[in-house]
């Protein structure tokens, strides 16, 4: 298999896990010291960002605002009820590309990699490929 796997269970309806430390883990494991890291999910209500990772306000800001500006009831036509989800989603993103530089993640000193949970709670995989060179 040409990627690695990371499982998160989310408990809440709307979240963002850091999971920073699940791909330097992978990262380090690889043995691969330059190249690209791709952090992909493989869902459609849950999304993939890079943001501060020292203040937890930031987090709780992000979601907060999210959701001010896609309502969860609105006149949506998806019949599954959960077309919020699916907007916030694309507004994040279904994917990051990290640099990898001398075995590392080359990420700012208050960057985090986050999975964005907007329809949880629900198990998530989190598909991570490194691309040497
Ligand atoms: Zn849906």
């Amino acid at each position: 298999m040409g990627y690695l796997e990371i499982r998160v269970a989310t408990c809440s309806h709307s979240q963002m896990i850091n999971i920073t430390g699940q791909v330097r883990d992978i990262v380090s494991e690889s043995g691969i010291m330059s190249g690209v890291c791709y952090i992909y999910i493989p869902h459609t209500t849950a999304g993939i960002t890079i943001n501060e990772n020292a203040d937890p306000d930031v987090v709780s800001d992000i979601i907060y605002e999210t959701a001010k500006i896609v309502p969860w009831n609105n006149s949506y036509k998806h019949m599954e009820g959960n077309s919020a989800a699916h907007l916030k989603a694309s507004m994040m993103g279904f994917s990051q590309a990290v640099f990898v530089d001398d075995g590392k993640l080359v990420l700012g000193t208050w960057q985090g990699i986050f999975l964005c949970e907007f329809d949880g709670p629900r198990n998530r995989r989190v598909l991570v490929k490194i691309i040497e060179g």
